[in-house]
């Protein structure tokens, strides 16, 4: 039985061609050794896990190969394997982060004065090199002032600006940049199949987006993932190691979210704080979701951080949503992110930023005003979904279900309609026929049906946003009269008044309830 190799060892590339998202700096160390202009000095300078250790070691073959120095290490002679398996005696490794003093570099003086063993350079690979100390980087220029013809310097670090300039002035630089998200899942999933597990394509989209840009810590992390899910590797698996909040959560909040529903987008916030989950980890998780509605938006193929079962669904509320509406909705959720990230209690701003975001119709009928548009209608409750102009939040069933009256008052509480939803609970019965909501409330006190007459407008946006109907009426059938109201019919011509429009421009505000005077 052999021990398990990491995926990130077993997959560290053995040719510049196998390297992953550093087109620029293979070309340049490759067109460097095919004219033969071999620096004695390069830095190597980069995030973690972006391959500069890698390149340093293709680049010590490429300089001590038999046939070489060549672009095209062959892979097979002696020098080629003595560096694969870390055991070449020309090519040094050392950690400046654990041997950083000064007696460390005057050694490694000594050991560079004298001639390779038995390759044509010795190559010293000097890792985390900024952390040399002051004493160290002064025994090193000297080195570098006068480099022995035989010596070849490559440090790797992560923080260029703390080099002295003495040595950046020494040394090719060359900076490498984060891998691109795409390109690392793709090499997920090459992994995966070589390694014959599963891996589903939005789990590998949430490694490279957890791991931003560094294909060793995305090889690590799915190393981690893959020795919890056992079997496949899917989306939830990634969230429980990461510690992201499940996907589910993300989802309900979206949901929330494009219904224009505060009081349930801020409930599902307090839910999940209540279990026990950072509600900031959850907030970022719906930015990557919004950003990937505006890409899917705009291309139905793009790559999407979501199990593919949601795929479909979420592709077809930001179709619905549009991407001007999205790119809106995404601007302030980075506001949002750069507000939770800035405060101290993350919880309180997150129900901000959610809250913000969950006002998205009513910021739009704003703006409908502001530019002289005509309102849509209906406009308490989200416009009609005839409308394909319009983005459309979907008259999603009320929370709490059941009832036409349990829906009718989830519709009013979300409208923030407090007190009329509570007359509402109190009606005998609520029925719905054809599109018309009747509010039976004969037995109740009289003060009570008289403040439901006078509220047909909120009830019927209710009504609709409940997807119950377009009309009310309140039977008040013990004292033998019925009352009836085609409220929205009322709104919108109000909403059509030129002299209202007028004045909500001028005066930046809305509609809150229309009534007939008797
Ligand atoms: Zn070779």
């Amino acid at each position: 039985m052999t021990a398990y190799q990491v995926l990130a060892r077993r997959w560290r590339p053995q040719r510049f061609e196998d390297l992953v998202g550093q087109d620029v700096v293979v070309r340049t160390l490759r067109n460097a050794l095919s004219s033969g202009q071999i620096a004695h000095a390069y830095l190597f300078s980069g995030l973690r896990g972006v391959g500069k250790t890698t390149v340093a070691r293709l680049l010590a073959k490429a300089l001590n190969c038999e046939h070489g120095p060549t672009p095209e290490p062959c892979g097979e002679c002696g020098a080629c394997r003595d560096i694969a398996a870390g055991s070449s005696l020309d090519v040094l490794e050392m950690d400046a982060a654990s041997n950083r003093g000064i007696d460390d570099v005057r050694e490694l003086r000594e050991v560079a004065r004298v001639l390779p063993v038995r390759d044509r350079y010795r190559v010293f690979i000097l890792d985390e090199a900024h952390q040399l100390s002051k004493d160290a980087f002064a025994a090193l220029l000297k080195i570098l002032e006068e480099p022995p013809a035989h010596v070849v310097f490559i440090l790797a670090s992560t923080e260029k600006d703390k080099f002295p300039a003495t040595i950046l002035s020494r040394c090719l630089q060359i900076d490498f940049r984060p891998i691109p998200a795409e390109l690392v899942v793709a090499r997920l999933a090459q992994v995966a199949e070589s390694e014959r597990f599963e891996l589903a394509a939005g789990a590998a989209q949430l490694i490279a987006r957890a791991t931003e840009g560094s294909l060793r810590d995305a090889l690590s992390l799915l190393d981690r993932v893959r020795a919890f899910a056992a079997a496949a590797v899917d989306e939830d698996a990634v969230a429980e190691v990461v510690g992201l909040p499940p996907f589910e959560a993300v989802l309900a909040l979206w949901r929330a979210l494009e219904g224009g529903d505060v009081a349930a987008a801020l409930g599902l916030i307090r839910a999940e704080e209540a279990l026990g989950r950072d509600p900031a980890a959850l907030f970022e998780q719906l930015v990557q979701l919004v950003h990937a509605a505006l890409l899917l938006a705009t291309d139905p193929a793009a790559p999407a951080p979501f199990p593919a079962a949601h795929r479909a669904a979420i592709a077809e509320s930001a179709s619905r949503l549009g991407p001007a509406l999205l790119v809106r909705l995404l601007a302030l959720a980075l506001e949002g992110k750069a507000l939770v990230a800035a405060a101290e209690k993350p919880g309180v701003a997150v129900a901000v930023a959610v809250g913000r975001l969950a006002l998205w119709p009513r910021l739009q009928r704003v703006e409908a005003l502001l530019a002289g548009e005509p309102a849509p209608s209906g406009a308490s409750g989200p416009p009609p979904p005839a409308t394909p102009a319009v983005p459309t939040p979907p008259t999603a069933p009320a929370p709490g279900g059941g009832t036409p009256g349990a829906r009718l008052a989830a519709a009013l509480e979300a409208m923030g309609e407090h007190l009329l939803a509570g007359r509402v609970g109190s009606v005998r019965e609520v029925t719905v026929a054809g599109d018309t909501v009747v509010l039976r409330c004969g037995g109740l006190p009289a003060s009570t049906c008289a403040s439901l007459r006078r509220a047909f407008e909120p009830l019927a946006a209710a009504a609709h946003r409940a997807g119950l109907g377009e009309r009310v009426e309140v039977d008040e059938s013990s004292s033998g009269s019925t009352v009836k109201a085609a409220a929205t019919g009322l709104r919108a011509r109000v909403e059509a008044d030129e002299g209202v429009q007028r004045v909500l421009e001028v005066f930046g505000g809305r509609l809150e309830s229309v009534e007939e005077k008797p």
